[in-house]
C-alpha cells in the first residue's frame, strides 16, 4: 500500500481523510502539479516550483513550505513508495471551513496533499502509435493559466474524445488552438518551424513547453510562438503535444485528417528524444 503526504505527515493511503467542508471539495478552491519521476528521480523539478510559486501567487494561498522543503517531501514519498518511474501530484487548497465564498483570513492552515503514482513514461505506446485528436470549442473559464484543480471541462472534453473513438481534444476559442485538454499544442509548418501559441491567460505555462522551446532554440530550429487554427494544425507537416507525463507525443490525425502520411513525424520524434536527454539531464 502506497504512503501519501497528507498535512505534515506520512499515512498510508487508506488512512489519509479530508474534511467534507475541505474547500478543495465545495469549491475547486485549489491547486496542483505533477512532476514526472524517471529513475526515482525528479523532472525539471525547478520548474514545477516556479509555477506552484506562481499559482499560489495568483490565488492568494501563501504556502509555509519552501522549494527545499517540497522537494524533501517529494523525495521522501517517492523514497517510501520505491517508485521509479511514474509522477507525483501535490495538491493544495484554501483548507476547512464552513461553506462561505469569502476566503478564510490569511494564515489559515492550507490543505496539503501529495501521492505517487507509478507511470510507464518512457515506454509508453502513444509515443509511437501517436494520437488521434478531435477539435473541440474550449469553453473552460478565463484564467487556464492557473493550474487549479478545477478539470471538469478537461474531463467532459476527454470523455467526448474518447466517446468518438479518438484520444483526446485541442480547444479552440474564437477560431484558434489554445491547448489540449491537459497538454499543451505544437505544430511543425512544412517549411521546419516549430510552432506554439504564445502564452496568455488562455493557456497553462507547461513546464514541459518551456523545456522544449529551450531545446528547440539551442538546436538552431526554427521557432515560431503564435496562434494557429486548427485547419492549419491538419495540414501541417507534424503536430505534437507536451506534458509532464507524456513528454512529446506525436499527433497523426485531426478531426479525421490525418496528419501528413499519419506517420509520428521525423522531428517530432527527435524533439522527444532531445527532451528525454534533457529530463535524463536535470533529474534531482
Ligand atoms: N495544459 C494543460 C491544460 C494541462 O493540464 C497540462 C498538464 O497537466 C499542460 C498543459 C502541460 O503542462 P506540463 O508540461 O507542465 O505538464
Amino acid at each position: 500500500m502506497r504512503s501519501v503526504y497528507l498535512n505534515g505527515a506520512f499515512v498510508a493511503e487508506n488512512e489519509a481523510s479530508i474534511s467534507i467542508f475541505d474547500r478543495g471539495f465545495m469549491f475547486a478552491d485549489g491547486i496542483y502539479e505533477v512532476t514526472a519521476v524517471l529513475q526515482g528521480k525528479l523532472v525539471d523539478f525547478d520548474l514545477h516550483t516556479a509555477r506552484l510559486a506562481r499559482s499560489l501567487r495568483e490565488m492568494s494561498l501563501e504556502l509555509p513550505l519552501d522549494a527545499a522543503q517540497l522537494l524533501a517531501i517529494h523525495r521522501e514519498l517517492i523514497e517510501r513508495n520505491q517508485l521509479t518511474e511514474g509522477l507525483v501530484y501535490m495538491q493544495v487548497t484554501r483548507g476547512v471551513e464552513d461553506r462561505n465564498f469569502f476566503y478564510p483570513p490569511a494564515g489559515s492552515p492550507l490543505t496539503v496533499v501529495l501521492y505517487t503514482q507509478a507511470k510507464t513514461v518512457l515506454d509508453s505506446p502513444l509515443a509511437k502509435r501517436g494520437m488521434n485528436i478531435i477539435g473541440l470549442p474550449d469553453l473552460r473559464w478565463g484564467r487556464s493559466d492557473i493550474k487549479t484543480t478545477q478539470l471538469l471541462y478537461a474531463c467532459m472534453a476527454k470523455e467526448q474524445a474518447r466517446a468518438q473513438g479518438a484520444d483526446d481534444a485541442w480547444l479552440v476559442k474564437d477560431g484558434w488552438v489554445t491547448e489540449g485538454t491537459s497538454n499543451n499544442a505544437f505544430i511543425i509548418t512544412r517549411d521546419g518551424a516549430v510552432v506554439t501559441r504564445e502564452l496568455s491567460r488562455a493557456l497553462l505555462p507547461g513546464t514541459t513547453r518551456a523545456a522544449l522551446i529551450e531545446l528547440v532554440k539551442e538546436h538552431d530550429l526554427r521557432f515560431e510562438e503564435r496562434a494557429y487554427t486548427l485547419e492549419e494544425a491538419a495540414n501541417a507537416a507534424e503536430a505534437f503535444i507536451t506534458s509532464s507525463t507524456s513528454f512529446i507525443y506525436p499527433v497523426v490525425s485531426i478531426d479525421g485528417q490525418l496528419v501528413a502520411d499519419g506517420k509520428p513525424g521525423k522531428l517530432t520524434q527527435r524533439l522527444r528524444q532531445l527532451y528525454i536527454d534533457h529530463a535524463l539531464a536535470v533529474l534531482v
